[in-house]
């Protein structure tokens, strides 16, 4: 396999994140050429593209194995034929955030906070995007018209105080952008914590820069939250940025999907988890893939996620467990979907079992009176 190395030797611009960003993958011809598909294979990615478009840095696509047709990161951004089949479950708009958006770019679930999406675009695509109906669709970051709309949303609601910058993905926009924006809701004394949510990190490290980092600290708490599906994702690269974010004072978390045939296994996920505590990253959330339509080949049953949330509970340190969460399909937001630890409970005891399946006991306090 040929490393990232190799290329930052050859490519003068590859440490660049606007070089990078130039340079995407992002036809058929340019994958097929890349990865040296068949005809077939050229001509499945041509199929899916009209549904949800491509686009790979250089970077990340040299982290693919070019030999190795089941490759994880591959299958993480490269088309395959699957998404245009149809699935009984599909739904376009799985988690209803249409229904939940009072002003557009706003999803308000939550009672203190909100999602924010300032862009469409991301760097990658993740085949496997939840909002794959709408990101991808247009290259441009939010107007300033929308922008004023949300923000007046946002501070006549001052029950709002969080709010998740998220996209597409909020750190391709250019600094000054992503900073007026984030001036604007620092402007509003209600709101307490700003959170980005990135994918950048993992696929275009480089834009982890002195110049991006000591914009967000003057405008602190922020919180950082990305996106590592894949141990294959962790690189030097990677990690200098997850040091850079955490050094900087952000704390930084970790999403990831649960994903059929790339990282739906124990092993996979010990790793992955570890080695993003190893680089002071906490999981925070391991979703269930959603409903969204064309993803269901990534799919898993909920029984296989919980048994691989069950096997690396209290084998690993807690820090390295992120929350198994479903978010619920019309909008019910995210459900916590746990092993069953409790085997009977009533007023006088609990009996439990614990990580190694042993049982024990616990004594109920009486009640307080009155309740
Ligand atoms: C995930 C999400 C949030 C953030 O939820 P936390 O559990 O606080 O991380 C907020 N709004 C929407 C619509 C979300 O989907
Ligand atoms: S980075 Fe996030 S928004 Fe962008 S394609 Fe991947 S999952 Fe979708």
């Amino acid at each position: 396999m040929k490393r990232c190395a190799d290329y930052a030797a050859h490519y003068p611009g590859w440490g660049d994140w606007k070089w990078q960003y130039a340079h995407r993958i992002t036809t058929a011809e340019e994958a097929a050429a890349y990865l040296k598909m068949t005809k077939k294979e050229k001509a499945d990615v041509e199929n899916c593209l009209s549904a949800f478009r491509m686009a790979i840095t250089p970077y990340y696509a040299s982290l693919i194995d070019p030999a190795d047709p089941e490759d994880p990161i591959r299958k993480i951004c490269v088309p395959r034929i699957e998404e245009t089949y149809p699935c009984a479950n599909d739904m376009a708009d799985p988690l209803g955030e249409e229904h939940d958006s009072p002003v557009p770019n706003i999803v308000h679930r939550y009672p203190d906070r909100v999602l924010f999406l300032t862009t469409l675009c991301c760097s990658t695509y993740c085949r496997y995007c939840t909002r794959r109906r709408v990101v991808g669709e247009e290259d441009r970051v939010i107007t300033e018209a929308a922008l004023k709309k949300a923000v007046s949303y946002i501070r006549s609601h001052t029950e709002i105080r969080d709010v998740l910058i998220s996209g597409g993905d909020p750190l391709v926009m250019k600094t000054e952008k992503l900073e007026h924006i984030i001036r604007e809701l620092r402007a509003i004394p209600h709101v307490d914590i700003i959170r980005i949510g990135t994918r950048v990190p993992v696929v275009l490290p480089m834009r982890i820069t002195d110049e991006l980092l000591s914009m967000l600290r003057q405008y602190q708490p922020i919180w950082i939250n990305t996106h590592f599906a894949h141990p294959g994702e962790i690189t030097p690269e990677a990690a200098r940025a997850c040091a850079a974010i955490v050094d900087a004072g952000f704390p930084l978390g970790n999403q990831t999907v649960l994903l059929r045939g790339i990282n739906d296994s124990a092993e996979i996920l010990k790793e992955l988890f570890l080695k993003l505590v190893h680089m002071r990253v906490r999981p925070y959330y391991l979703y269930q893939c959603d409903l969204s339509r064309g993803i269901g080949h990534f799919r898993t049953t909920v029984d296989e996620g919980i048994d691989i949330m069950h096997a690396l509970t209290g084998n690993i340190s807690g820090y390295a467990v992120p929350k198994f969460v479903i978010d619920a399909p019309g909008g019910g937001g995210k459900i916590p979907v746990n092993y069953n630890y409790i085997l009977s409970k009533n007023e006088q005891e609990v009996v439990m079992e614990n990580f190694q399946g042993k049982i024990y006991k616990y004594p109920q306090a009486e009640a307080r009176p009155g309740r």
